[in-house]
């Protein structure tokens, strides 16, 4: 398949490793910030083609993940209002809360519905004039347009039975988060490829400025990964620290200007609670003032709850890069997929949910071949 296969080529995956193995002279220790990387980099065992000098950190970049479990709970209180039909991307709807996920909501008679974009939500407030409909708008600064693109035009139409539930984070306070820590290992980044394709990559250098770490700028394909990789370890050894970009083919500098653009007018930035991790100061997106009349938590009341984590969970640690999944005592016995604990089991871009599919729980920790290690790298 065009613009996959050639990115998947193990022949070339090899090379990239042997290029990683010559220019390493020292352990190095490096950080996928997105979820979608994570989720590669186990699945095809990239990390057991690395150099054993070289350890790769998880990072925070899942948004189902990181989605806080009180905003579970009141996506849970709202779609279970008769007036409301509540709307949301699939992969939410099987994340529990406190007590019940949207599918029990829904099992139980309330109007839930997946939908495959915000604007989809908008269509069904506007054929329902008697409901009022809400989605659930999680995620980095990549799915934050078309959110904010839907309550943009809802203001423009004057759809006031539509609002949104906002759960916006963004990457860079995260990544000054996890460097600033006392517990930090990471000593470079590979930055998420899809989060900079909408918000270029300027906010990342005076990061990688004031913390002497390098970041790559990188894709979700082996390739793109092994690449990132390369350039980064590049970097350490040479003892420069700047931002460069692998994917290119996607990746502009500026990013892109009218989304942007977008984002500024709808969202204002707010100190926002990661699950697992805590609140990070100006880590996230809320409505501006200007929108307020479409902030369903406001609208619906239901701000201001908090929910108790699972205390056995370490998926704060494993976010950070501090622990791996397989440190976590209740890993594959008590928290599976079918019955997560914590925030890195319950999407399959979780760092345990990764590692429980490709089946690192049963001993194939990195540094052994996993039984996919290099097999779907065709
Ligand atoms: S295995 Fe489960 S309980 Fe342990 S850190 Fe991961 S999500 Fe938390």
């Amino acid at each position: 398949m065009k613009y996959l296969d050639e990115y998947r080529d193990a022949a070339t995956a090899r090379r990239y490793a042997e290029a990683i193995a010559k220019i390493t002279t020292r352990p190095w220790t490096i950080m996928e910030v997105c979820g979608g990387q994570t989720h590669a980099i186990v699945r095809f065992g990239l990390d057991t083609l690395l150099p054993p000098q070289i350890t790769l950190l998880h990072g925070p970049g899942c948004p189902v993940c990181v989605t806080p479990l009180e905003v579970l709970d009141q996506a849970v209180a709202i779609a279970s209002r008769p007036e409301v039909i509540f709307c949301s991307f699939g992969d939410m709807l099987r994340v529990p809360g406190s007590e019940r996920d949207l599918f029990r909501v829904k099992s139980d008679g309330g109007d839930v519905r997946i939908v495959y974009s915000p604007i989809d939500a908008l269509k069904i407030a506007k054929e329902n004039p008697k409901k009022e409909v809400v989605f659930l708008a999680v995620g980095f600064e990549t799915t934050a347009p078309a959110n904010a693109m839907a309550v943009h035009r809802a203001k423009e139409e004057g759809i006031t039975n539509f609002s949104v539930l906002v759960s916006h984070v963004l990457v860079p306070p995260a990544m000054e988060a996890i460097l600033g820590s006392r517990h930090n290992r990471v000593q470079g980044f590979l930055a998420a490829g899809h989060v900079c394709t909408i918000m270029g990559y300027t906010e990342y250098e005076p990061i990688a400025r004031h913390y002497k770490v390098p970041i790559v700028v990188t894709g979700f394909e082996p390739l793109d990964i092994l690449q990132g990789i390369y350039m980064c370890v590049l970097q350490l050894e040479e003892g420069r620290a700047e931002v460069e970009n692998q994917y290119a083919r996607s990746v502009r500098r500026e990013g892109n200007v009218p989304a942007r653009n977008l984002l500024t007018e709808v969202f204002t930035v707010i100190p926002r609670k990661w699950r697992g991790i805590g609140e990070i100061p100006a880590s996230g997106f809320g409505l501006a003032p200007a929108y307020a009349a479409f902030d369903a938590a406001r609208k619906f009341q239901v701000a201001g709850h908090t929910a108790p984590e699972n205390p056995e969970c370490i998926s704060g640690l494993i976010l950070q890069g501090i622990k791996k999944p397989q440190e976590c005592s209740a890993f594959g016995t008590r928290c599976t997929p079918m019955n997560p604990l914590g925030a890195t089991m319950v999407s399959a871009e979780g760092a345990c949910a990764a590692y429980y599919k490709y089946r690192r729980h049963e001993g194939a920790v990195p540094g052994e071949a996993p039984p996919e290690a290099g097999r779907a790298v065709s």
